[in-house]
């Protein structure tokens, strides 16, 4: 007997597979139900290519194309759930990387605008995106340290990408009420990943772990 992707064997041991992620998100503290039923629904297979692929439904970040990482996926959960999507709100990610996040944030948002300073990696997110008949997301090559002014404000706002402070534009287009999560603190040292609520008055500010993200990186990238 073959090992075919219709082989009953196989497909058991996809789904044992995919119980110990869903085991390892909750043990690491990721218990929102709507947050892990998103997450049940996107496979993250599909987001790692090449030689790291078979390593997608473990617990660690991985190189993507581009130098850069899709995050470990506890980390996804985590900051996912901190950001305690409503199914009427408009988020924005900043940095697609991969479009894994941005698939997650697409099933609990109304609409997902997702920017990455790489063409490369919003083309190739795009496409996933189709393939996996996603279509409330917008994925755009920008420098997200600026925001979507003309797309703003929003609703919700994360960033997967470390800034020294949280940049001005983005506090601006966070809406009254309105939940920012991001990782703050020098590129090359451990950071913190902050939890921003704008109220009618400012802003509070909530330091919820440490973490390590790849730099936020001013302007285009080459690819
Ligand atoms: N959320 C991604 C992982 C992001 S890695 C995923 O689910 O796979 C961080 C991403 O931020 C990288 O792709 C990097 O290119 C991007 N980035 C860094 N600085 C940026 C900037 N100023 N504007 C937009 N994207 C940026």
């Amino acid at each position: 007997m073959t090992a075919g992707p219709e082989d009953p064997f196989a497909s058991d041991e996809l789904a044992e597979r995919k119980m110990r992620f869903l085991f390892a998100l909750r043990s690491r503290g990721v218990t929102d139900t709507r947050v892990l039923t998103a997450m049940e629904k996107v496979d993250r297979g599909l987001f790692v290519r090449g030689i790291f692929a078979d390593r997608a439904y473990e617990d660690m970040p991985l190189p993507i194309a581009c130098g850069q990482t899709i995050s470990q996926p506890s980390v996804v959960g985590l900051m996912t759930q901190a950001l305690q999507v409503s199914p009427r709100d408009t988020v924005l990610e900043v940095g697609t990387g991969s479009g894994y996040q941005a698939a997650i944030l697409a099933h609990l948002a109304r609409r997902v605008y997702t920017v990455d300073r790489y063409r490369r990696l919003v083309r190739e997110a795009g496409e996933l995106f189709r393939q996996l008949d996603i279509t409330n997301i917008t994925a755009i090559a920008a420098d997200g340290s600026f925001g979507l002014p003309d797309q703003g404000p929003f609703d919700r706002i994360l960033v997967t990408a470390a800034a020294e402070d949280p940049p001005g534009p983005l506090l601006e287009q966070l809406k009254p009420g309105g939940i920012m999560v991001l990782p703050v603190g020098q590129s090359d040292a451990v950071q913190s990943l902050i939890k921003v609520t704008r109220n009618a008055r400012g802003f509070d500010y909530e330091e919820l772990r440490p973490v390590r993200f790849v730099p936020l990186v001013e302007g285009l990238g080459s690819e």
